[in-house]
């Protein structure tokens, strides 16, 4: 009964996942959201969109003391992102593995940044790097009614 417990403790998580503008452009978007499909998470929100530079600045404003938030902003408000929302035990920790290190030269081959990108101002994906962050940007990037709860018919492949 041990490993039941251990999964009444696990806890559903839910991450923001953003293709980045160099992303959509590059014809990325169904590649980086296959890495996620692929590995068992839950989609529970997706649409491509224009980012206000507004937005932009509200998402990054932890980084608003840094040298590169002007370009920073300007990168992401260059052209549509495609913005998701993820859900799953462990996801957010398990999503920042999948996408790799923030310089793509630095990331590892087999992550998302690690085999489709080669610098850290044009590294295609963004990823929450918290829970609470997870929660934070999901509420900032959509509506309401723009997340959906759904139940995956796989579950009971993916989880024992
Ligand atoms: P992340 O969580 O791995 O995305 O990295 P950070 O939260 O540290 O930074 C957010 C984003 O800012 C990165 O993904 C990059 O797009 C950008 N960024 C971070 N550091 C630099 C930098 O030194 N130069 C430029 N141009 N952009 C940066
Ligand atoms: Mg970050």
């Amino acid at each position: 009964f041990l490993p039941h417990l251990v999964a009444a403790l696990e806890e559903v998580e839910e991450t923001y996942i953003m293709v980045k503008p160099d992303g959509v452009q590059r014809g990325l978007v169904g590649e980086i959201i296959s890495r996620f499909e692929k590995k068992g998470f839950k989609l529970t929100g997706l649409k491509l969109f224009q980012c206000p530079k507004e937005l932009a600045e509200e998402h990054y404003k932890d980084l608003k003391a840094k040298p590169f938030f002007p370009v920073l902003i300007e990168y992401i408000t260059s052209g549509p992102v495609v913005c998701m929302a993820w859900e799953g035990v462990g996801v957010v920790a398990s999503a920042r593995k999948l996408i790799g290190s923030t310089n793509p030269l630095q990331a590892e081959p087999g992550t998302i940044r690690g085999d489709l990108a080669v610098q850290t101002g044009r590294n295609v994906v963004h990823g929450s790097d918290s829970p609470e962050n997870g929660k934070r940007e999901i509420a900032l990037w959509f509506k309401e009614g723009e997340i959906v709860q759904w139940t995956s018919a796989l579950v009971s492949w993916l989880r024992e």
